[in-house]
């Protein structure tokens, strides 16, 4: 019974120690919000009824296309939240008025909170928050997380071209496709195959198709964003050695500046799907 006392107030204690992580990425949102040319905004409210809350950074009235950075799919994915803050303040430097950058640390706040890979749903169960999104080739339960369809809402609604989302630990910047196909080159291939080139330059990640570089994976947001929407969107999975995030700041600065003007004209494009058991039975994916 004491043990179950004790490890009851240890709980309590450690959800405490940890709820304080997405509160100080509050504070820091605060502090870049007294800059110039921004403005704090929230997605909605998650599975808890907490804001997602991310920074504009830019001027509606003048910017000629606008453009988002996601962190932190996975709660366990720390330099995924560092990250947006460098290329916030990259990009608040060297301040651009024809481009509007909504930035976005933490998506998924309890698993920041919890340092865990997963969500928490509103059923209480956890859910791999980038498996979430509708998949081109998998018919499965779509958004089971509020935090996914807002920001798939939030970014259609907002005319977003580009978008990239922030990952850890490869070394890599991968465009789609990723789900489960035959072949992962789209219609755009040869586009993204050199604009991912130009931007790696500076951290000198490997580019590619998620699939050929990282591994298939059904429901992801880049696929979804992609293929939805036309959307241009590249996963950046920062590197597990890397001890200059800056380049990566960097890297992503470069790469929107390469940004078409507008979307892909490609939208729900022909996918040569495959059947995940089929094609990749015993492969186990990180
Ligand atoms: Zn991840």
């Amino acid at each position: 019974m004491h043990k179950l006392i004790l490890a009851f107030i240890l709980a309590i204690i450690s959800i405490q120690v940890f709820a304080a992580d997405y509160d100080k990425i509050l504070t820091r949102l605060n502090e870049v919000a007294k800059r110039p040319h921004t403005a704090l905004f929230s997605l909605g409210k998650n599975d808890q009824g907490m804001d997602i809350v991310g920074v504009m950074i830019g001027d509606s009235s003048t910017a000629t296309i606008k453009h988002l950075v996601v962190g932190t799919h996975h709660g366990n994915e720390r330099a995924a939240a560092e990250v947006p803050f460098l290329f916030a303040d990259q990009v608040l430097t060297n301040y651009d008025s024809s481009v509007l950058y909504y930035v976005i640390p933490v998506l998924n706040i309890t698993g920041y909170n919890a340092n865990r890979r997963q969500e928490t749903g509103s059923d209480n169960q956890t859910h791999d928050s980038n498996r979430d999104y509708e998949d081109a080739c998998m018919t499965k339960q779509d958004w089971n997380l509020k935090s996914t369809h807002l920001i798939a809402d939030f970014m259609d609604k907002e005319d977003v071209v580009s978008a990239v989302s922030v990952h850890g630990y490869v070394g890599s910047f991968t465009f789609p496709f990723g789900m489960y196909a035959d072949n992962f080159k789209t219609l755009d291939n040869a586009l993204l195959v050199d604009w991912a080139k130009k931007a790696a330059k500076i951290n000198g990640y490997t580019t590619g198709t998620h699939g050929d570089i990282v591994y298939p994976a059904e429901g992801s947001f880049e696929d979804y964003a992609y293929f939805k929407h036309g959307i241009w969107s590249f996963l950046m999975e920062i590197r597990s050695t890397t001890t200059d995030l800056k380049k990566d700041a960097l890297s992503l600065v470069e790469f929107f500046k390469n940004s078409p003007r507008e979307r892909s004209k490609h939208v729900g494009q022909k996918v040569d799907c495959v059947s995940r058991i089929l094609s990749y039975k015993g492969i186990s994916r990180p």
